[in-house]
């Protein structure tokens, strides 16, 4: 579990006596048409868990709205009884949340408002605060429509867009967050508005990439694409050939088009009976990608890559509704401990300090490091003027390194694996940060540069009890 010591003070201690908020809470519960778990109830462990099973989080009530009109109830419920709510998709980054104390907040968990609404005239969905990727993306295929959808069909659409959102397209499309068109949002003062560029419009600039410390969102309606399939997949070698493979990656992403989405990495795959036996108990260095070509232009593109002549070549025409695999994320949940940050640039001496730090002989206890190629149209030239909060990266790469956490003795094995690559790649880290790979409670003038003021005065001018507590706090 995650080490609570570092616990931040409660900013909201409840002003009813125990007795009367637990009863006010039971009240609330039969006023919802969703449902709301205390800790004395049955399957209370089963409602505060998160997507995430390394994090042990535990507020003071679990609450499943299922309409707006419970979101509503919950917020003034909560600034009646002074408590404050921590809204939750799946838990995907659960673990900063839990560093903070959660005694006197109701976490409200989205998993009964799933609705996606599909416009496949004006290419846009609608999409439910509970949604994950995999429920847009196979209704927008079916219209013929692509979304921003991250590299695992069940991350939540709202965690993942109110960070950023890095996609397979994110090299030609820019940032998921810069193609939110509107949310309807529950206000800290319990109000039910819709945020866009014309309607509480500083709001909406936090909402994008400031993470979800700002308001509760109940639904967000989003851009999609005209695109039905990709050149994609993996080119797997043994890792031993990790530095010939890696070294020949960063040379070749500085000439690759926008259209070409692609990810280094190095896997340390365990002997796990699901598994094929090809992959199973063996290490690889691989090169994952996405490209909007055809398959002739895009052969013609990876020629160089190609040509180190990788044992596994899975790359292929992929419909959308298929590129939730070839990441290889976990297909539900795990214990995960992992952590990321922006690269300004890596270089022949980050390489060897990434090899030594994770490579074959390392004793790294992490399952996956990658680094993930950014630029395109997620640069600051190119990246809309009126984009969100977080707009664009100034970095050239996004690192995240991870490993199977279950036990107390594996997380401090991951924690000090994370570390020890962390460190070999500080001098490269960028002064800003992607919250979304941040799994680790930071402050927030570590995550955000020159926008954090900004942030600050919005938070204050909507939320200004700290009602909305997140994993992100802004301040
Ligand atoms: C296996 C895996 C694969 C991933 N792949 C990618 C990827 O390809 N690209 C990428 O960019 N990221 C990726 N991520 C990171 C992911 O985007 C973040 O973990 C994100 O926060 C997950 O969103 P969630 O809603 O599922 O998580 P949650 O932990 O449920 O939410 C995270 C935070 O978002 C806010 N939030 C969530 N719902 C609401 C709401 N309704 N209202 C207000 N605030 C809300 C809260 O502050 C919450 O603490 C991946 C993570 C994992 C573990």
């Amino acid at each position: 579990m995650y080490d609570t010591t570092l616990a931040l003070p409660a900013r909201g201690e409840s002003t009813e006596a125990p007795h009367r908020r637990t009863d006010a809470l039971r009240e609330l519960a039969g006023r919802i048409t969703g449902s709301l778990v205390l800790p004395s109830d049955h399957g209370w462990d089963d409602a505060r868990r998160a997507w995430n099973l390394a994090v042990d989080q535990r507020p003071a009530a679990v609450a499943v709205p299922e309409t707006t009109a419970d979101v509503v109830a919950i917020v003034r419920t909560a600034i009646r009884l002074g408590m404050r709510v921590a809204a939750q998709t799946t838990g995907h980054n659960a673990g900063p949340l839990a560093h903070q104390s959660l005694r006197d907040t109701i976490l409200v968990r989205f998993s009964a408002m799933r609705e996606v609404r599909i416009d496949a005239e004006r290419r846009r969905a609608r999409v439910e605060a509970g949604a994950v990727w995999g429920d847009v993306v196979a209704p927008a295929a079916e219209a013929g429509l692509a979304a921003l959808a991250g590299s695992s069909a069940d991350v939540g659409v709202a965690g993942y867009v109110l960070g950023g959102g890095l996609s397979w397209l994110a090299r030609a499309k820019g940032l998921a967050a810069n193609h939110v068109l509107a949310f309807e949002v529950v206000t800290a003062s319990g109000d039910v508005e819709t945020v866009d560029a014309a309607h509480h419009a500083d709001l909406f600039w936090a909402l994008r990439g400031g993470g979800g410390d700002f308001a509760i969102v109940t639904a967000i309606h989003v851009r999609l694409f005209s695109i039905t399939s990709v050149q994609a997949g993996t080119m797997l070698w043994p890792a031993e050939q990790v530095e010939t493979v890696l070294s020949a990656w960063r040379s070749w992403v500085d000439t690759a088009p926008d259209e070409i989405t692609s990810v280094g990495r190095i896997l340390h795959l365990p002997p796990l009976p699901d598994l094929p036996p090809h992959l199973a108990g063996r290490s690889f260095v691989a090169i994952e990608a996405v490209s909007l070509f055809d398959a002739d232009l895009t052969a013609a593109l990876l020629a160089p890559l190609r040509a180190l002549r990788p044992e596994i070549d899975t790359i292929h025409e992929t419909p959308m509704t298929d590129l939730h695999l070839l990441h290889m994320d976990p297909p539900g949940p795990v214990p995960g401990l992992g952590d990321g940050m922006l690269l300004t640039t890596v270089d022949a001496d980050d390489l060897a300090g990434i090899v030594e730090a994770v490579g074959v002989g390392s004793g790294t206890a992490l399952l996956s490091f990658e680094l993930r190629h950014l630029g395109g149209a997620l640069s600051p030239d190119r990246a809309p003027a009126d984009g969100g909060a977080v707009r664009a990266f100034d970095a050239e790469f996004a690192m995240y390194a991870v490993g199977i956490a279950p036990t107390p003795d594996a997380q401090a094995a991951v924690r000090a694996s994370v570390a020890r690559v962390m460190s070999a790649l500080a001098p490269r880290r960028a002064a800003q940060s992607y919250i979304n790979f941040v799994e680790s409670a930071r402050t927030a003038d570590t995550l955000w540069d020159d926008g954090l003021e900004r942030l600050r005065a919005v938070k204050r001018e909507y939320d200004p009890t700290g009602l909305v507590r997140s994993n992100h706090p802004v301040d």
